[in-house]
């Protein structure tokens, strides 16, 4: 057995990780996704889906789903280029391009798989990127592939960007990207200042806006819709897997001309079977509800706004910002990991994130807000982290 090496090395690995409270073990779920879910035979509400406006098994997305599957069928059996691009793929396409005023859209299997093929056929070695310093791990792989100069500027600086830019000046193309929404810290891109950057110096700007398309914007177009500069934005890579029905699928909008040579080029998009059409009917059916969801978009704010003052009230440090993600600081990765086990106990499912995610002694636990919480639910919430917090000594 070759393999013995590996695998005892592997196991020791394995060992090091659970004695260091590192190792991810996973929970299982008994029912579909939803504000109030099944975890290990317990009922609990669901704090840590990325299901912000509760769309993730809505009817009519299911409905859409299935009419995808009856009538375009199951799979294509091929990437888009041979003979895997449906009219559906088309519509899709063109219903996202239109939806974020861009010429053209482009889709993949997933949005890892939009960035892993954003930056390599489009830059080369007299080329640069400059990457804020917490982005996606997607961004960072995509960015490794390409040839281009790599300069990653402290997150959210926008002085060190312009040192950046200085530095970058004689490069061909510049590209400045950024997650639009931080995930683990629920802040977000400075895309006005970085528009005016990008103005100055001549550069591109891309955002990838997976946790913001949906519920963040006056129509849901994401966070640079809410912040005043979607026209201004060149590129913009986001996922069907969050917001819009929480299934699967990526996708880039962009210029006609970036999007053709993605369609040459990209290698994930090449190289990787055409997504199946139920999600891609799921998919449109979620940006047409998300695009009117006025009311939803209004319950998510006042669910974040409840569930921030109350743990601000009972002395937690929620980290500001202005979307539905609230991390509760708590700086020590063993509380972070008692008191998700407590809450869950309690019928509140969090995850608490520590080193690598995140900052070394900057443990804390991520709550998602979603539209479908309601007030008993974010009230409950409130209450578990008060007891919890209390019994470990968080808060008085
Ligand atoms: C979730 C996420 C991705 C990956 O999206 P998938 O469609 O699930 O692959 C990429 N970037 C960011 C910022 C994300 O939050």
């Amino acid at each position: 057995m070759p393999a013995a090496g590996l695998n005892t090395f592997l196991h020791e690995q394995l060992t090091g990780l659970k004695v260091q409270g590192l190792y991810k073990a996973e929970r299982h779920i008994a029912t579909p996704q939803a504000a109030a879910i099944t975890v290990n035979g317990r009922a609990v509400v669901n704090f840590c889906a990325n299901n912000y406006l509760g769309l993730s098994n809505h009817p009519e997305i299911v409905a859409a789903a299935e009419d995808g599957l009856k009538t375009w069928g199951y799979g294509l059996s091929s990437v888009r280029f041979i003979c895997g691009t449906q009219s559906i793929h088309k519509a899709a396409e063109a219903q996202l391009a239109r939806f974020f005023g861009k010429a053209d859209a482009i889709l993949y299997i997933a949005c890892f798989d939009a960035n892993g093929g954003l930056f390599e056929p489009l830059l080369g070695e007299t080329d640069a990127v400059l990457s804020d310093a917490l982005n996606h791990a997607s961004i960072i792989d995509g960015v490794r592939l390409c040839k281009a100069k790599r300069l990653r500027y402290a997150h959210n600086d926008m002085a060190d960007l312009r040192a950046k830019l200085v530095e970058a000046k004689d490069c061909r193309f510049k590209m400045i990207f950024t997650d639009s929404v931080f995930s683990m810290d629920g802040d977000l891109a400075r895309l006005a200042d970085i528009c005016e950057l990008a103005d100055e110096f001549d550069a591109v700007v891309g955002i990838d806006d997976c946790h913001a398309t949906g519920h963040l914007g006056a129509t849901g177009r994401g966070a640079a819709e809410e912040a005043g500069c979607l026209d201004r934005i060149d590129i913009i890579t986001g996922t069907l897997g969050k917001t819009l029905g929480g299934g699967a699928g990526g996708f880039t909008v962009a210029s006609a001309e970036v999007v053709d040579w993605l369609r040459n080029r990209s290698r994930p998009y090449l190289f990787s079977n055409s997504v199946p059409p139920s999600l891609i009917a799921a998919g449109m059916k979620a940006l047409d509800l998300a695009e009117t969801a006025t009311d939803l978009r209004a319950t998510l704010k006042a669910n974040a706004a409840r569930l921030r003052a109350g743990l601000e009230g009972a002395g937690f440090t929620v980290k500001p910002g202005p979307t539905p993600i609230l991390p509760v600081m708590l700086g020590d990765a063993t509380v972070a990991a008692k008191m998700s086990e407590r809450l869950l106990a309690a019928g509140v499912y969090v995850v608490g994130f520590s080193f690598p995610v995140v900052p070394q002694g900057q443990a804390r636990i991520r709550i998602q807000v979603s539209a479908a919480h309601t007030v008993e639910q974010i009230d409950h919430a409130i209450a578990a982290f008060k007891t919890a917090g209390r019994e470990l000594g968080v808060v008085g």
